[in-house]
């Protein structure tokens, strides 16, 4: 566990456990110099406790990373509910893990992850103020995640192909869910030509429909020729199998991790397929639930969210000048940011790329932190 934790560079793991609840929970907060860590709390079965250990650590990292490259005052962290074989009580395990939280003073703010729902979080509001995507907030993340996705896409084809706008580029979508179904509507109001596949096939319908989108089956859509291959459903889609199936200029979609490993991710380098980094393309979800809580305005939010697009830019054109792959430079980014030294090999080269990102996220929101975030921030 330590050896997981010290490659993970986390600053701080709780742990509790209230055997009148059954709660059973971890608390990974990987890094707070930006500001407090949010992150989501999963509540699904794992097969064991070391496993769920590990992905709130991983999980942790990956909020810190993501929230550093999106110009945020947060920091990354996570929690993990292991859920009971015969759960009693939900509310009252919510309620003692609303608890847990509040005694972490306000370094863990807490959100909906997979097994979790706002009414969940409604219930962990009883017992802590740390604590966001409630039911009575109202606000579903994913119309901002499709836009700072949709802006990422404009930047990588202006990158890529050289074209200003989306006019007869065409664009597989692999997923049309919360995010895929909008973003579906901004690229064909941009006048992109749409390939679909769903796994239910009534989405898929009625999203062919209202965008006179072409349906293709689920194994076949990674690949189809296209300019654009946009993965919104979920991870490792683009493995040791599919990547020399791809027939795309650039990948850039909402799904998480779609890339299995970095080993893929040099091999798409390699082959001259241009990658927005997930953690990157996908952001706006974040920045919406982050920033609502620290009290910024809706134009803040907008401002920041259409910002996605300058930093993929940024990183686009350092992997352009350094020949690394794209997810190295915004991992090496991230981790300038967060330890103000590079820990990547890949950052020596990059002190000019590195450099220029930083000015950017300096002129950001990072510094400017509204009166009703202090005590988040304290
Ligand atoms: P969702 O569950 O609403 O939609 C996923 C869609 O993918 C569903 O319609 C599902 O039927 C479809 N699907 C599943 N497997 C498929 C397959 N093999 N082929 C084709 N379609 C398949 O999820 P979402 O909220 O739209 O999120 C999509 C992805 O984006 C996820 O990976 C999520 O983690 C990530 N993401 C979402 C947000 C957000 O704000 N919702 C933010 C950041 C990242």
């Amino acid at each position: 566990m330590f050896d997981t934790i010290e490659q993970a560079h986390l600053n701080e793991l709780h742990v509790t456990q209230d055997t009148a609840t059954q709660l059973r929970a971890f608390i990974a907060i990987h890094n707070t110099r930006l500001g407090p860590a949010l992150g989501g709390c999963r509540f699904i079965p794992y097969e064991n406790e070391t496993k769920a250990l590990h992905d709130a650590i991983r999980l942790a990292q990956g909020m810190s990373y993501k929230a550093a490259l999106a110009g945020l005052p947060l920091g990354g962290g996570k929690a993990v509910i292991l859920h009971p074989k015969n759960l009693i009580d939900r509310t009252a395990l919510l309620r003692k893990f609303g608890e847990f939280i509040e005694s972490l003073g306000g370094r863990y703010i807490t959100s909906v992850d997979s097994g979790t729902s706002p009414m969940d979080m409604d219930i962990v509001a009883h017992t802590t103020s740390y604590v966001t995507a409630t039911s009575h907030r109202n606000k579903d993340p994913s119309p901002n995640t499709a836009l700072g996705v949709f802006n990422g896409i404009k930047c990588a084809v202006s990158h890529q192909l050289q074209e200003d706008n989306l006019h007869n580029i065409t664009i597989c979508i692999q997923g049309l869910g919360h995010v895929g179904s909008i973003l579906a509507m901004l690229l064909k109001k941009a006048g992109a030509k749409l390939i679909i596949s769903d796994i239910n096939p009534n989405r898929t319908k009625k999203i062919a429909k209202l965008y006179d989108a072409q349906i293709v089956a689920p194994e076949e859509i990674h690949k189809i020729p296209c300019d654009v291959f946009a993965p919104c459903a979920y991870g490792n889609i683009i493995n040791e199998t599919t990547v020399s199936e791809l027939k795309c200029s650039i990948v850039a979609g909402a799904a998480n991790n779609p890339v299995v490993s970095t080993a893929i991710t040099s091999a798409l380098h390699e082959t001259g397929i241009l990658y927005a980094p997930d953690y990157v393309i996908n952001a706006g979800g974040l920045i919406m639930v982050g920033m609502e809580k620290l009290g910024y305005s809706a134009a803040d939010i907008e401002r920041k969210t259409l910002a996605i697009a300058d930093t993929l830019e940024s990183i686009f054109k350092c992997s352009q000048q350094t020949q690394e792959s794209t997810d190295m430079i915004a991992n090496a980014i991230a981790e300038k940011i967060l330890y103000e030294k590079t820990t990547t090999t890949a950052t020596v080269s990059h002190n000019y790329c590195i450099g220029m990102e930083a000015n950017h996220l300096a002129t950001g929101l990072r510094h400017q932190i509204p009166p009703t975030a202090n005590r988040f921030l304290m």
